[in-house]
């Protein structure tokens, strides 16, 4: 009789991690380098520095120190929210009659709704300690810009958010979040900026793309004095500060003696997953253990799945530097997916050089079937899903029925990167039956590849 784990596995307050991991320092094959877009040659520091704060150029290039200390004022803030539970889905498991043990690991706990807090407390410290006066940004769904915008007001920096048009009209509810704690949100694309002017004259009555509102979102942090811009996925930097998530997960499963055999996460630009993957990655990729770590996408958006390993832009407006990652294509637009934190062309190019290496597997999910995990996960362990995260607990189903069909007792971890409430229309659409599944043609993939810069 093996002995009774709890609901909920809560680290105490003095067990969040003070540190947080960079893989890169344990990885064989770095992740390559970033491009000028203009002379193919790798970004230098002080080039970043003119867009980033300097602090976090410093841990965008750092590929070889293995631990980076959270500074005290960050790891105040953790406390208001983390630890974040690791929970056992008992109910979950007996709906499912599966002998797989399956956990979650739940970052919906604050305001903001998402993992996306754990970044933007960090980059607005380090804007606050470089002596900025705000930052720039831009926002699809609206998770980034609320996050962001809760951190700015905590370290009382002036933050500047560009929301894409038709989230900025169909999303009212997290424009006024961002509002109340003090953002200025702007609809992109806007008549305040160069790119936002040309692009409307261009395309009258646009309602913007996040390429568009990222090009904005640098323009506004390079025109005016003491403005810097910030991103919420993608970076190297992003997905170390993420890492909070996987050390606290890998604390927790220590604590009850568990280790998991499957580690599941959704993957838009890779910043839950390899925040989430990181601590476990490094145990591969040091030879001390084996898990089997899945990466689940969108159907509609399949870059890891059905993408190339190339050098490409990282936004439309092709303005930022160039990273080789799995992409589809800067100019890909994928079908208007409810899961708007995953309609990112490309990944994180740390998660692209593990799942390159072997290290990861990836796999995509139908939007229909991602709500149907969603619904029955709701309606079993009371958590109203975000779609993006829904991704993780259609892949943690699906493995968990695999384990009924073979009896085995898999431990399965799976992110639940954060709360659905401001995706009702979302759900609208999947409980009157309208939702649909687009899934992209390879030639429509191959042309936007087409595309991609000659490296
Ligand atoms: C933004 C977001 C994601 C996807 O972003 P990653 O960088 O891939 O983690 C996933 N879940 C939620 C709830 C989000 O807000």
């Amino acid at each position: 009789m093996s002995k009774e784990i709890p609901y909920k596995i809560y680290l105490e307050e003095k067990e969040i991690p003070t540190q947080w991991y960079n893989v890169r320092a344990d990885m064989k094959n770095k992740p390559a380098p970033l491009l000028n877009p203009g002379t193919g040659a790798p970004m230098k520091a002080e080039e970043l520095e003119a867009v980033f704060c300097k602090e976090l150029v410093k841990q965008e290039l750092d590929d070889t120190t293995p631990y980076f200390d959270i500074p005290e004022e960050i790891l105040r803030f953790y406390k208001m929210y983390r630890p974040s539970p690791l929970v056992r889905a008992y109910c979950l498991e007996k709906e499912l009659d599966t002998p797989a043990h399956i956990y979650y690991k739940f970052e919906g706990n604050n305001t903001s709704g998402s993992h996306k807090l754990n970044s933007a407390i960090a980059q607005a410290y380090y804007a606050k300690k470089q002596g900025l006066k705000g930052v720039t940004t831009e926002t699809g769904a609206g998770q980034w810009g609320t996050a962001l915008s809760m951190a700015c007001a905590y370290f009382n920096l002036d933050c500047q958010v560009y929301m894409v048009k038709v989230s900025y009209e169909q999303k009212p509810f997290r424009r006024e979040v961002m509002r109340t704690y003090g953002a200025a949100v702007t609809p992109s694309p806007s008549m305040t900026t160069n790119i936002g002017r040309k692009i409307n004259e261009e395309f009258p009555g646009t309602t913007g793309s996040l390429g568009c509102a990222i090009s904005e979102a640098v323009e506004a942090a390079t025109s005016q004095e003491g403005y810097r811009y910030v991103l919420g996925s993608v970076l190297s930097q992003v997905l170390l500060h993420q890492t909070v998530i996987g050390l606290e997960t890998k604390a927790a499963f220590d604590k009850i003696e568990v280790t998991p055999d499957i580690i599941i996460g959704c993957a838009g630009g890779g910043s839950n997953l390899g925040g989430l993957i990181s601590p476990f990655a490094g145990d591969m990729i040091r030879g001390e253990k084996k898990y089997r770590i899945i990466a689940v996408e969108p159907s509609s958006c399949p870059s890891l799945t059905r993408g190339s390993y190339v050098y490409d832009f990282c936004d439309t407006g092709k303005v930022c530097p160039l990273a080789k990652m799995y992409t589809l294509g800067s100019g890909y637009i994928p079908a208007p997916n409810h899961a708007g934190g995953l309609r990112y062309h490309g990944m994180s190019s740390i998660v692209s050089q593990l799942y390159h290496d072997g290290y990861i597997e990836a796999t995509s999910v139908k939007q229909t079937d991602v709500f149907d995990a969603a619904q029955r996960f709701a309606r079993i362990e009371g958590i109203l899903p975000a779609p993006e995260s829904s991704h993780a607990i259609k892949v943690a189903i699906d493995e968990a029925l695999k384990c009924k069909e073979t009896g085995e007792e898999k431990n399965i971890v799976f992110g639940l990167t954060g709360t659905g409430y401001f995706d009702m229309m979302a759900y609208k659409s999947y409980n009157e039956g309208t939702m649909s599944d687009y899934i992209p043609t390879d030639e429509e993939i191959a042309a936007s590849l087409a595309n991609c810069p000659k490296v």
